[in-house]
């Protein structure tokens, strides 16, 4: 796995973001066009979009509680995951 410009984490951040409902076009715009070049992400991004529409109706559609909740739960998880490979040796939580 090597990490892109733009950062993998930063995407994952916008997709939670997304999930909290804090996602403008731009950051979109930033997501769709990372995954193009990172297989990773989009596998993640297509899943999500297939179950919450990410991207497609940003802000338009109240999502179900439940649903967000679950997304956002996923997202969280890969960036642990992300972080873990960013501290390379050391394995700490961040105290966010
Ligand atoms: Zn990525």
């Amino acid at each position: 796995m090597t990490a892109r410009p733009g950062g993998c984490k930063q995407i994952l951040t916008s997709i939670s973001a997304y999930f909290d409902g804090e996602l403008d076009a731009a950051s979109c715009d930033a997501i769709v066009q990372h995954c193009q070049g990172c297989p990773g992400c989009a596998v993640v991004v297509d899943g999500l979009r297939e179950t919450v529409g990410l991207c497609r109706q940003a802000g338009t559609v109240p999502l179900p509680e439940s649903v967000r909740r679950r997304a956002r739960d996923s997202v969280r998880r890969l960036l642990d995951a992300e972080a873990e490979t960013d501290a390379g040796a050391g394995r700490q939580d961040a105290p966010s």
